[in-house]
């Protein structure tokens, strides 16, 4: 019987430390127990990660108390910590972290009971006059239903009228199991399943096959916009549910939208299945009651970004992800793990089917696909048959040439939009730069306004005036001369959201426009209500960035229109073709969702682009097919595997010195048929004062590459002020 334990604690960073298990607990203490342990002079809170036989470290100390009756962590989610931390080279420690929500992790086991104020029922007049704190902590109340005393000040109310006003006999407090559920309060109508079309029918058919199976294979769902993708998540996941499992479904965070939840809350909740929806706006203390709703099986559909590849649904059925190509399934900061594959892996433990959907997949799942390790069902046509809008392209050279000089909206889109306008039909302008002018130029030396910190050109904002820094934020008021020669022409290069708004306003200023980027969008209401208002008609025009782009149905949309479809395509970035692919496939989906046709414009400086053509004519496959051979003659993922490991600190020396000396090892231990790229600075050399370097290795398969990389990252001398980061399957690349 294992005698020691392997306890990972919260304050002891990345490793886990061997504990004796005392007798009485031997046999009962499994992986993922909390448990308190002596550390130092105290006494922690821990996880055992592992139980073992021998440890090679004399004298050990005996595990304090076990807390909670049995594992808090299901030991699938441990093995799945696990597997991140081996894959993505990053210490178990953090991986658990990643896996358990710090809410969770920093309490005992057991729902929380909460001090909890409501009004008390028939209260009586009161019988003096109360404060003006008092009479707002009624009214709070009123609201809110009821406050915990812990949230009261968040809410703008003291405690201490609170407690007050239970003296006179107005509000009861008492200990109560509160559950803060984001979405209280909304009332859903019930939603039964649809008939199914032939396509939807076969698609459902070939997932619930795999949800019934002892090793299901993950499916890829290929579907247009508008095809009827969301119904087949939602009978799939009504299957598993009837065969007693759980189901988590992600959706980029971008589009977890009142209305995206809703539809599942429809489905389900209103059915009296629990439904819990994981984002990043939940408080601590929300995010903690959703994992023990879930947790507990009290909720059994999971809607959420990211990281609810990992709420602790058990047993788990199904795991859908809703636009898998999305790059934001990718974490930025370590561990970076791509939640996608983190769902294929996770899927395979727990033998849960997979559903990855898209109408434009990544080649990496298209790949996967297509050497069988992938089922592929399709949705070709749009429910209702209604045809994908003509996607007219515009180029912006001759535009440029017939008014001597670059103009943000080209002739025929303003003659477009103006037949809307008249038509009373609604029009979505998209362009994913915000501000007015992506930089100042001077006309007499050439001269560009840059970032101090960072190695790019500021970013010219109107309302309010200044040079905004958007990636690290450093703004400074706008020149009205050149810094360098002090010519006072300066030219507006580039154009941005509020530019185009400028010149929509000008040309149309009858017409009701609103901007959606994150400078207005501050708050997420006004999200909310610049949605609420374009949905019912109170505004002609919509011009945002990418937060416009997705998933979003508007059936008075009738024009769709895309500033500048070269913005992201000469990227230094293998991926660049396919974003620019999957964006203008994406919006131009936007239009023509109801009863009037649609049209898009896409305006380009690059024309005959394969992105752009193939985006034109709705060619999916064609495109996949040309970028999969480009990809395949450059060795470069899906057909290859590939590591970025990039270098910061603010010492530019000691950067590059570290950079060369992994370059060094890796070149020395290259496998065979691998390729290295640099060491050389990253495309955005300076970040925040941080120079960037980077050494980019790639080859046929993960294994030999791993290895390498990690010998290489052990041998690295520690240099003080320079970070290493590891990054495998890489997205970011910039
Ligand atoms: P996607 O997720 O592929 O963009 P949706 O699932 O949102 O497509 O479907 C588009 C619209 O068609 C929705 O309004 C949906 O309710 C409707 N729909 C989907 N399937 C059917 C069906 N079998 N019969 C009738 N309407 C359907
Ligand atoms: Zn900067």
């Amino acid at each position: 019987m294992a005698r020691i334990a392997k306890v990972v604690t919260d304050i002891a960073l990345d490793r886990a430390f061997d504990y004796e298990i005392p007798e009485a607990m031997r046999g009962r203490l499994v992986e993922g127990h909390r448990v308190r342990v002596p550390f130092g002079r105290k006494e922690v809170l821990g996880f055992v990660v592992g139980v073992a036989e021998e440890s090679d470290v004399p004298g050990l100390r005996p595990i304090a108390g076990v807390v909670g009756e049995g594992p808090l962590v299901p030991p699938a989610l441990l093995r799945l910590a696990r597997w991140i931390s081996d894959y993505y080279m990053d210490p178990i420690e953090r991986c658990l972290k990643t896996v358990l929500p710090e809410a969770v992790r920093r309490e005992d086991f057991g729902p929380r009971r909460r001090r909890v104020a409501r009004l008390a029922r028939g209260a009586p007049a009161p019988g003096r006059r109360l404060t003006a704190g008092q009479e707002g902590a009624l009214l709070a109340l009123g609201a809110h239903g009821a406050i915990a005393l812990a949230d009261a000040r968040e809410r703008g109310v003291s405690p201490s009228s609170l407690q007050s006003l239970e003296k006179l006999g107005l509000v009861v407090i008492a200990d109560e199991e509160e559950e803060r559920d984001p979405f209280a309060g909304a009332a859903f109508a019930r939603s039964e399943p649809l008939a199914l079309n032939g396509e939807q029918g076969a698609a459902l058919e070939m997932v619930v096959a795999q949800v019934g199976s002892p090793q299901p294979r993950p499916v890829l769902l290929q579907g247009v916009t508008g095809s009827g993708k969301t119904e087949v998540y939602l009978q799939a996941i009504a299957a598993c549910l009837a065969s007693g499992r759980g189901a988590i479904v992600l959706v980029p965070e971008i589009s977890l939208t009142p209305q995206s939840v809703e539809r599942f809350k429809s489905r389900f909740a209103a059915a009296g299945v629990g439904v819990a929806v994981l984002h990043s706006g939940l408080s601590a203390g929300e995010r903690r009651d959703e994992w023990h709703r879930i947790r507990s099986g009290r909720a059994r559909v999971v809607v959420g970004a990211r990281s609810a590849v990992f709420a602790p649904v058990s047993p788990l059925g199904l795991i859908v992800v809703d636009e898998e190509h999305e790059p934001s399934y990718k974490q930025a900061e370590a561990p970076r793990y791509h939640a996608r594959d983190v769902a294929i892996v996770r899927g395979h433990f727990e033998s849960a089917g997979v559903l990855l959907g898209s109408a434009t997949p990544s080649l990496e799942s298209l790949h996967n696909a297509a050497r069988g390790k992938y089922l592929l069902a399709r949705l070709t046509g749009r429910i209702d048959s209604r045809a994908l809008p003509p996607v007219r392209v515009i180029d912006m050279r001759q535009e440029a040439a017939r008014h001597r000089g670059p103009v943000a909206l080209s002739d025929r889109l303003v003659r477009a939009i103006g037949e809307r306008l008249e038509r009373k039909e609604q029009t979505i302008l998209f362009l994913n730069r915000r501000g007015h002018s992506s930089a100042l130029v001077c006309v007499k030396c050439g001269f560009v306004v840059q970032c101090p910190d960072c190695s790019i050109a500021l970013t010219y904002h109107r309302r309010p005036e200044q040079m905004l820094c958007h990636l690290c934020g450093y703004s400074a008021p706008a020149p009205r001369a050149c810094p360098e020669c002090g010519d006072t022409r300066i030219r507006y290069a580039g154009t941005g959201t509020e530019k185009v708004e400028e010149a929509v306003a000008r040309i149309f200023p009858a017409a009701r426009v609103v901007r959606m980027d994150s400078d207005t969008m501050t708050r997420r209401r006004a999200y909310e209500e610049a949605f609420a208002a374009f949905r019912s008609g109170r505004v002609d025009i919509l011009v945002g960035t990418q937060m416009i782009a997705k998933g979003l149905d508007f059936p008075n949309v009738t024009l769709v229109g895309v500033i500048n479809a070269d913005l992201a395509l000469h990227l230094p970035d293998f991926r660049a073709s396919e974003r620019v692919f999957q964006l203008l496939t994406q919006v131009a989906g936007r239009a023509g969702r109801g009863e009037a046709p649609g049209a898009v414009f896409v305006q380009s400086f690059t024309p005959h682009h394969p992105a752009v053509q193939f985006a034109k004519s709705h060619d999916v496959d064609g495109f996949a097919d040309q970028e999969m051979e480009c990809r395949r003659q450059l060795g470069y993922p899906p057909f290859g595997r590939a590591i970025l490991v990039a270098f910061r600190g603010e010492e530019q020396k000691a950067v590059v010195a570290a950079s060369e000396e992994v370059g060094e090892a890796l070149r020395a231990r290259l496998p065979e048929g691998a390729v290295l790229g640099g060491p050389c600075p990253a495309p955005i050399p300076k970040i925040q004062r941080q120079h960037r370097y980077q050494v980019f290795i790639r080859g046929s398969s993960m294994k030999p590459l791993a290895r390498v990389v990690r010998d290489a990252i052990v041998a690295l001398r520690a240099r003080r002020g320079v970070s290493v980061a590891i990054d495998v399957d890489p997205v970011f690349l910039l």
